[in-house]
């Protein structure tokens, strides 16, 4: 068994960012992340936090635009607006979930696409599906770039994705489609989970519970990708899959943490210097 290790592949693109951001400074050019946070929830401000800190280090001017969770729509799309203007910046992420009384789809949807780094806009959605260059979201992405890494061709393999949010199994799907996995999607209303997860040589799974799967539902040798992150009663973080148990049956599977989350961040810069080369053009 073999660990997907997120967090040495993630140290290892971040050093590369840190040497492309030089090159873009020399050419006069110093690549911009604007992240906009609304109210006080605590996983927000922390994974704001991380991305802050990973921009500082690798050169990357950030910008956080922090709003109490009584903002209007409106006040909002201005803002939105007024960064889609400013050149200083080059990506543009709204940090999710919004308070209830803002319409999600409306903020996403106001991103100018070519600085739509989380790649959450409609017009990158789209692309991706189509399998045209898009920006496409940091956590499915990270996944597809640990598999580079680890020599794992999806092409002809049979994946399962457990999870179907517009954030993570949506596209995880898209991504494993274009490079020609034969894809399953399961979802809450999955009849039986296990009998698609059995028939997997891939097992990508995010969905937020707690041991959701067990050894009894992976085939032997089976890859396993636990995207989930969720805390125990004691405060520590673990993923879906019951790492102890199915590591005995994987050839290969990422750990929480130090699997996927890392690599969540690495791709943010990489689309964040992506972005900086778009505009450069
Ligand atoms: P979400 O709540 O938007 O979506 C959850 C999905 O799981 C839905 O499609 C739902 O139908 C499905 N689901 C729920 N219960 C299920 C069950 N019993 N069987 C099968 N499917 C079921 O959540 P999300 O934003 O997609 O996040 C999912 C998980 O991934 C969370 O734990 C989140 O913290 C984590 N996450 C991790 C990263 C990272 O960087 N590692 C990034 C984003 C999200």
């Amino acid at each position: 068994m073999t660990i997907l290790d997120g967090k040495k592949l993630s140290d290892k693109i971040k050093t590369q960012i840190k040497h492309e951001t030089q090159l873009l400074k020399q050419q006069g050019i110093t690549p911009g992340l604007a992240v906009i946070l609304v109210g006080e929830d605590e996983a927000s401000k922390v994974y704001v936090g991380m991305k802050e800190k990973a921009c500082q280090a690798s050169g990357i001017y950030s910008k956080v635009y922090k709003f109490p969770q009584t903002i209007s729509q409106d006040e909002l799309l201005n803002t939105i607006n007024q960064i889609n203007n400013d050149d200083t910046i080059d990506g543009l992420l709204v940090q999710l979930p919004l308070p209830p009384h803002i319409n999600t789809t409306e903020i996403l949807q106001a991103i100018d696409p070519s600085k739509d780094v989380d790649g959450f806009h409609p017009y990158n959605v789209g692309r991706l599906v189509a399998g045209l260059d898009s920006f496409a979201p940091c956590t499915p992405l990270g996944v597809m770039e640990l598999f580079k890494e680890y020599g794992i061709d999806v092409k002809g393999q049979d994946a399962c994705v457990v999870g179907a949010s517009n954030i993570v199994g949506k596209p995880m799907q898209a991504l494993l489609l274009n490079e020609f996995a034969t894809v399953d999607i399961c979802h809450i209303y999955t009849k039986n989970l296990a009998e698609h997860t059995k028939r997997a040589d891939i097992v990508i799974v995010g969905v937020g519970k707690i041991n959701l799967i067990t050894a009894d539902m992976v085939k032997d040798g089976a890859i396993v990708v636990d995207i989930g992150i969720n805390k125990t009663k004691d405060g520590k973080l673990v993923g879906d899959v019951d790492f102890k148990n199915v590591s005995k049956k994987a050839s290969f599977i990422t750990p929480v943490p130090g699997g996927v989350g890392p690599m969540t961040i690495a791709m943010l810069l990489k689309n964040t210097i992506k972005a900086a080369k778009l505009h450069l053009k």
